[in-house]
Order: structure tokens, then C-alpha cells, then sequence
């Protein structure tokens, strides 16, 4: 096999007693070169101390085994809704959750930020769009780090923004601090938002570069959808099990134009046993296993 360039991992825990170092020794148990975590749980903006999560024990443990740290991604909770500015107190919320965010993102020594660019409520995607970049850039003029925000392509559900190209080249332009944003391409999500990575993957990352520009491409989600192209729904799906297929996501892990890009798996657990080991072995070798899952 050629020698590439490739960093793949997948969701990790962050979790008692070992916190960070826990992440960290998950990740390696699953052969991963990088990986992606929650700073405490997705759903709420509850967060632990940094001190009481064993950040340099986990830290060490990077530097002993080779991972790049500059690749490790952290998510921000699902909570953040900044693309809505009907409620100004949830608003004002969201922009205090970017702002623990991004320091707490840079106290575990990480470099990237994930953000769901959220819901527009009724209020259109325009206006979505404007309340999203002005939320970046007063949470941008106030954290005091460099963390760079990574803003997910979404499916099209509800009232989400950010579902094309177009949408989030819009809410960079918008914002005064671009330097410090890119995006997060996440394959069930273009997939199901209509961008037919299937049959012209190539076609898509033309698209991107084009309407975007592919130096702003910070992670990709490598994940199988349980739905066709279009379907709106966001379902992720284990390799080789949905609509896309391993082949697919086979040739975006190695594609020359996202090489050293970090790839990050988000596919659903099997009888609670994480699938990512048989995943990124699958996926560093290109050699599938018919019914892996069995
Ligand atoms: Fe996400
Ligand atoms: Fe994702
Ligand atoms: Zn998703």
C-alpha cells in the first residue's frame, strides 16, 4: 500500500474515572491516528472543570503515541442554536456556549471546533444565516484563543441552515473573522441533503472547492446514511450497510484531493459494542469484510 497521508478516527468518550486519558486510550484501542469527543455530555452545556479531566495525563499519552494533536477535533453541544435570534435569551446562551467552547477546546490543547450551524425557526435561512455570523463574531472577539470553528454541512431537517454549499460559503462571508472559520463535510449529511456523492464523488469535491474552496475543508465525517440521496433525514449507518456503501467511503478516505484531512467516524453502535476498530481497519486497508457486523 501506498505511504498516504491519512488520519482516521472516530468518536470517542469522555467519561469517568479517566476523563481525557480515557478518550485517548479509546482511540488507540481502535487503531486511530486522531479522534473526536464532546468536552461533557452532547445534549446539555453541563461542563467539568478542565482540571478535574485528566487533560495532561491524556496529553502525554498523544505525544507517546504520535498523534498529531493539530488533527483532534472536538464537538460542540447540540444545544447552540445561534442561527435564530427570536428568543434573545437563548441567543445570548448559545453565544456564551461558543465562547466555554472554544477555551475549553483550547485548554485540552485541541485546535478545532465543530458547530451545528442550527435552526432558523421560521424566521427563513436568510436571516438564519446573518444571525449565525454576527453569534461567531462577537463569540470570535471575546474567547481569547485561536480554536478554529468548523461549521457541519447539515441534511435539510426542520428548519436547519447550512445544507448547501451556497448556504455556508454565505455564512462565511458573513462573518468578519474568517480566518477562523472552515467546515465539516459529513457524508450521510451531503448525501442526504442531495449531493450525489454515490455516483460523482469527484463532481462534489469540485463543488466544494468551487463554491467554498477546499483549504477551508478542516474535517470530514466519514459516515454510511440509512436513507437515499435527498431523503433529509440524518441517520448514520455502519460502512458497507446503507446507501452509500463501502466503495464510496472507501475512495473519500483515500481521495488525493482530502488527503491530510482528519477523518472522523460517527456510525451507530452494534448491541452496544463500538464498531470503529473493524471500521478503520476496513477503511486504512480498503479491504472490506463482507458481514463485519456478524
Ligand atoms: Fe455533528
Ligand atoms: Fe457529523
Ligand atoms: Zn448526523
Amino acid at each position: 500500500m501506498k505511504n498516504e497521508n491519512i488520519y482516521l478516527g472516530s468518536h470517542v468518550g469522555l467519561s469517568a474515572p479517566d476523563f481525557y486519558l480515557g478518550s485517548v486510550k479509546e482511540a488507540l484501542s481502535y487503531g486511530a491516528n486522531t479522534f473526536m469527543f464532546y468536552t461533557g455530555a452532547p445534549q446539555n452545556s453541563f461542563r467539568k472543570p478542565l482540571s478535574e479531566l485528566k487533560i495532561q495525563e491524556g496529553r502525554k499519552l498523544i505525544h507517546e503515541s504520535g498523534i498529531d494533536e493539530s488533527k483532534l477535533i472536538v464537538h460542540a453541544p447540540y444545544i447552540i442554536n445561534a442561527a435564530n435570534f427570536s428568543r434573545p435569551d437563548l441567543y445570548e446562551m448559545s453565544i456564551n456556549t461558543i465562547v466555554s467552547e472554544l477555551r475549553r477546546t483550547a485548554g485540552f490543547g485541541a485546535k478545532i471546533l465543530v458547530l451545528h450551524p442550527g435552526s432558523h425557526v421560521g424566521m427563513g435561512a436568510e436571516n438564519g444565516i446573518v444571525a449565525l455570523a454576527k453569534a461567531l463574531d462577537l463569540a470570535f472577539s471575546t474567547d481569547g484563543t485561536d480554536v478554529k470553528i468548523a461549521i457541519e454541512t447539515m441534511s435539510g431537517k426542520g428548519h436547519e441552515i447550512g445544507i448547501t454549499f451556497e448556504q455556508v460559503r454565505a455564512i462565511i462571508d458573513k462573518c468578519e473573522h474568517k480566518d477562523r472559520l472552515g467546515v465539516c463535510l459529513d457524508t450521510c449529511h451531503i448525501n442526504d441533503a442531495g449531493y450525489d456523492i454515490k455516483n460523482d464523488l469527484d463532481g462534489v469535491i469540485e463543488l466544494f472547492d468551487k463554491v467554498i474552496g477546499l483549504d477551508r475543508l478542516l474535517v470530514v465525517h466519514v459516515n454510511d446514511t440509512k436513507n437515499p440521496i435527498g431523503a433529509h433525514k440524518d441517520r448514520h449507518e455502519n460502512i458497507g450497510y446503507g446507501y452509500l456503501g463501502f466503495d464510496v467511503l472507501n475512495r473519500v478516505v483515500h481521495h488525493p484531493r482530502l488527503e491530510g484531512i482528519p477523518m472522523i467516524l460517527e456510525t451507530p453502535y452494534i448491541n452496544e459494542k463500538a464498531p470503529y476498530k473493524q471500521e478503520i481497519e476496513m477503511l486504512r486497508s480498503g479491504i472490506y469484510k463482507d458481514n463485519w457486523r456478524d
